[in-house]
């Protein structure tokens, strides 16, 4: 089995024995909504091209990462919005 250098994505510490790791799996594709979703790691977890991986060495830098990324969905959101405007209520002339 390979043993790959895996490092938190959010403070760059090195995963040792200890497994209480998690995954940051976000999708780097056209997506209809934004979301990201966290997962226990996995040493053999497949990687899929239309999927962003981040390590992160437990639930502290878990939550360091969703508030980052919500800031930047906030940030993102105002631009989305104008891009996409759905309208529910088309047709109704
Ligand atoms: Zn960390």
């Amino acid at each position: 089995m390979e043993t790959r250098k895996i490092t938190c994505d959010q403070c760059g510490i090195e995963k040792g024995e200890t497994n209480h790791w998690l995954i940051a799996v976000l999708p780097t594709g056209d997506v209809r909504f934004a979301c990201i979703v966290f997962t226990p790691f996995r040493a053999d977890h497949d990687d899929d091209p239309e999927m962003e991986m981040e390590h992160l060495c437990g639930e502290g830098c878990a939550q360091k990462r969703l508030s980052r990324w919500l800031t930047e969905l906030k940030a993102n959101s105002t631009s989305i919005a104008k891009e996409t405007q759905i309208d529910v209520h088309s047709g109704s002339d």
